[in-house]
């Protein structure tokens, strides 16, 4: 289910997941809780999941998607249709219920041909998006397509959390979890969810993170 690709990628995440010391750090809890506020907030809120998520944490993607709720998308990078059917089959054996992926009728605009493709209902049509390990190409061509786009990436310095609304390092089933801890939270509570998406600032959260870890390893010295 995971591009040879994908695996690299996830040592990549180990890596910076040692930096912070294997935990939630302060400033990816509060990016979660932003995040929460925004899947609240959204019309159209759509999970969306990769070979990567997928083989990490599927049931966390498709208990955060049932408590918002929000639609499940399966929308990869290297596209075979092989690949894209055994990942949403994979999905359903593990409980997930009307997860979209099968015959695309839609494309994200700037991308090449089977990367770009999705489902209208549900990626194309997205107001409030969460990419999980997501690649930088497709981030900033959802953002570019003006959706608010919560990444899950434990690299600050990837061009995904460079680009992202809601950039959150952390790893993803800490931060599955956390998100929807805060949803359970925040729920019904319109005046905190207002307050928190009009406030909300991804640099800020990017420059607490990267100050965090560097705190971090100074401490380890
Ligand atoms: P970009 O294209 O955004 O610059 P990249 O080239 O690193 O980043 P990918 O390898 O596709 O692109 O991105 C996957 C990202 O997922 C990596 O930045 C990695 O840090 C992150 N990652 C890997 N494993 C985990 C995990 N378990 N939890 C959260 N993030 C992870």
């Amino acid at each position: 289910m995971v591009d040879p690709t994908g695996l690299i990628s996830h040592g990549r995440g180990e890596a910076f997941d040692y930096l912070m010391g294997e935990q939630t750090i302060p400033p990816a809890r509060e990016a979660e809780r932003a995040a929460a506020a925004f899947l609240l907030k959204a019309k159209n809120p759509v999970v969306c999941m990769n070979g990567n998520s997928i083989a990490l944490d599927p049931k966390g993607m498709i208990a955060l998607a049932e408590s918002v709720p929000a639609k499940m998308e399966v929308n990869i990078f290297h596209r075979t249709e092989e690949r894209m059917e055994k990942l949403i089959s994979y999905m359903e054996s593990q409980g997930a219920k009307d997860v979209l992926g099968r015959n695309p009728d839609a494309r994200i605009p700037g991308l090449n041909h089977a990367r770009a493709l999705c489902i209208n209902e549900g990626v194309f049509t997205s107001d409030v998006i969460v990419v999980p390990i997501e690649d930088g190409d497709r981030a900033e061509a959802l953002v570019g397509m003006g959706k608010v786009v919560i990444s899950i990436d434990l690299n600050p310095l990837s061009r995904t959390s460079k680009t992202a609304t809601v950039p959150i390092s952390d790893e993803i089933s800490r931060a599955l979890a956390n998100i929807r801890e805060s949803v359970e939270e925040l729920r019904g509570n319109t005046a905190e969810i207002e307050r928190i998406t009009s406030s909300y600032s991804g640099e800020k959260t990017r420059r607490d993170t990267i100050n965090h870890i560097c705190a971090c390893l100074q401490a380890g010295l």
